[in-house]
């Protein structure tokens, strides 16, 4: 459906975009996600036709979309402001883009009615644009786009301003709609749960380029470099005192941890003595009073931070450079446990990965 072909932008000489390559599928739920200012919206406003590539190419069902402007593009764009008119009421507000295409009154009044069932809002056309909470502010401005018939739905961090709990159901049902209606969305966001929830596949950018582009699993165990490691959830580095690759195996003893093996994450090693070794935190597991586990770790704990269900655990490890972090849940009490305290740590066997850094 979409297809980015060489991609650069350049703002002076600031290289926004650094040679972007990608292909997004028809249907496909599709997400840029990076910290703020890695050149998301610059890459969303693109394809949407609000901004041109300094040089490259991006296609859109197989035609290059260079010249062509936003209204005439099969792509609708949900911005982050949702910038509803306050002196319409909802109808009015999702019907608006719609007048230009001269529909007629009864086509006009289905397709509004189509769209706001389908961000269940049925019922609310009469209700003034300012009369508005901001999750119905968001639905309101997802009708309008969706009214209008796109291909593509370009979506810029449409749920950063409400609430988390509104945030999180708000992710499910975009998610439902998307299946539902079946068409191709392209969402920008920087909070990884929601790429990683929402998402067919994913593609990471840091600093205009392009870090990894995957399905969210993947990208989650198997991150492509450091950066991605780091930014999709923590992830403990080791310090190993032997190791030896081969394809895509190692074998590496870790000093405090013992002999361990593990697979290549991301691409070939072309220096081992700058790879990586990690692990999850929640592939780390507390060895608890009268268990036994094969591999055994034994390390005190530094700091512990509460986050109701889980608690993260900070562990020092005699040999290893860095605390473990550890996240457990709390049924077994792992919330209980002292700054100070002694204990013992079993992983995951097929949990370590290794990368270049
Ligand atoms: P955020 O999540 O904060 O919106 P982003 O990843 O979407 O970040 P962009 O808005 O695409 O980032 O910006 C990428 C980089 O390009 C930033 O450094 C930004 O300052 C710069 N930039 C964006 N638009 C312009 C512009 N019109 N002129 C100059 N620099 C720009």
């Amino acid at each position: 459906m979409i297809e980015i072909n060489n991609v650069d932008k350049l703002f002076g000489t600031f290289r926004a975009l650094d040679t972007l390559n990608a292909t997004i599928g028809e249907g496909e739920f599709f997400s840029l996600l990076g910290p703020s200012g890695c050149g998301k919206t610059t890459l969303l406003r693109m394809i949407g036709g609000f901004d041109t590539p300094t040089s490259g190419d991006i296609l859109i069902g197989g035609k290059s979309m260079a010249g062509i402007p936003p209204n005439l593009r099969p792509t609708n764009m949900v911005f982050q402001s949702y910038a509803i008119f306050p002196h319409l009421n909802v109808f009015e507000n999702i019907a608006y883009g719609l007048k230009r295409l001269r529909l007629g009154r009864a086509e006009e009044e289905a397709r509004v009615k189509q769209a706001l069932a389908q961000v269940e809002l049925t019922g609310l056309g009469p209700r003034m644009g300012n009369q508005l909470s901001g999750g119905q502010r968001q639905r309101v401005a997802l009708a309008r786009a969706l009214v209008m018939r796109p291909k593509v739905l370009l979506l810029d961090e449409p749920l950063s301003a409400l609430d988390k709990s509104l945030r999180e159901q708000m992710q499910v049902e975009l998610r439902h709609l998307q299946r539902q209606i079946g068409i191709t969305f392209v969402l920008v966001t920087h909070d990884q749960y929601e790429a990683l929830s929402m998402s067919d596949r994913i593609a990471v950018m840091f600093a205009g380029q392009i870090a990894q582009i995957a399905e969210p699993k993947e990208i989650y165990q198997n991150p492509a470099t450091r950066q991605v490691a780091d930014f999709l959830g923590g992830m403990n580095f080791l310090t190993a005192s032997e190791l030896s690759v081969s394809g895509k195996e190692f074998k590496a003893v870790l000093p405090g941890i013992g002999p361990i093996t593990g697979h290549l994450s991301g691409k070939a090693i072309s220096d081992p003595s700058t790879a990586m070794i990690g692990i999850r935190p929640e592939r780390l597991r507390i060895v608890w009073e009268g268990e036994n586990a094969e591999q055994m770790i034994s390390g005190k704990v530094v700091d512990r931070n509460y986050f109701g269900e889980v608690t993260s655990l900070q562990v020092s490890i005699p040999g290893q450079d860095e605390h473990l972090s550890v996240v457990e849940t709390n049924d077994f009490g792992a919330d209980d446990i002292p700054t100070g305290s002694e204990i013992r740590l079993t992983y995951d066997r097929d949990a370590f990965i290794i990368m270049q850094s």
